[in-house]
């Protein structure tokens, strides 16, 4: 039985000085729990972020590093910084980067190559647009993205992998994926992964649904067979709202 994964993405929100009180609160409210729970902080709140969180079940994420080592790319920051000050995931390739910052296929590979090595979890972000899910495409599209995000990238790294489906249309947006729709994408991604990998690793890899997941959707989505958690956006910044998701079973 795969555990959850429930990620909350903060996106650009909340401050050094937040972060602290919120982690605290939030850890008192989910320390029940048996599965993974992490916060994505902006990186100037990381080190807040991990101080509140040590000694309890939060794990902290970053929502995005370089490919490169180091050197001169400025406003970067490198998957060695982040290791250096202990944090454990981050996400990789999500559709924000990729609209905004020019992310693409090419560089989400390096990026989960690149974090793989310096011992970083990433939680890798794909998702079809509007005009994709309407035009039939979705699953070609995924299955390309998850192929190209993991190409060199061993059967003995994937226990390190987390996926994160995230149709583009439902980040933010307020609309839903259907539970099946959603389990249906999941499926897609692990039958990718089992030919790619094999059963044992694709039924061992996390595949996460992530968008407008709240306190009323998240039990459902959650309970299908290949949805195991969620990234969370705009409903992980409010603490008890984040908690009631964390605790889904009720
Ligand atoms: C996200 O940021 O990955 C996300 C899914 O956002 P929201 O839950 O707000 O749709």
């Amino acid at each position: 039985m795969r555990k959850k994964v429930i990620a909350g993405n903060w996106k650009m929100n909340k401050t050094p000085s937040e972060t602290a009180a919120f982690i605290t609160e939030l850890s008192d409210k989910v320390k029940q729990t048996k599965d993974i729970v992490i916060c994505a902080v902006p990186f100037v709140c990381i080190p807040a972020a991990l101080k509140a969180s040590k000694r309890t079940k939060i794990k902290i994420a970053a929502q995005n590093m370089h490919y490169e080592d180091k050197g001169a790319f400025t406003g970067e920051v490198s998957a060695k910084m982040l290791v250096d000050l202990g944090v454990q995931y981050v996400i990789i390739g999500h559709s924000e980067r990729r609209q905004y910052y020019n992310e693409t296929d090419a560089t989400v590979n390096r990026k989960v190559l690149k974090a793989i090595k310096a011992g970083l979890k990433p939680i890798i972000c794909v998702g079809e647009s509007l005009e994709q899910r309407e035009t039939g495409v979705t699953a070609d599209f995924v299955r390309y993205q998850v192929g190209y995000a993991l190409n060199g990238v061993s059967s003995e790294d994937m226990k390190n992998i987390v996926i994160a489906y995230e149709p583009i249309w439902a980040i933010g947006t307020g609309k839903t994926a259907t539970n099946e729709q959603a389990n249906e994408v999941c499926r897609t991604i692990r039958q990718a992964l089992n030919e790619k990998y094999g059963r044992k690793v694709a039924n061992a890899t996390y595949i996460q649904y992530g968008g407008s997941v709240n306190v009323k959707n998240a039990a459902e989505l959650f309970s299908m067979s290949d949805i195991d958690g969620g990234l969370v956006g705009g409903a992980s910044l409010k603490s008890d709202d984040f908690c009631k998701i964390v605790n889904y079973k009720g």
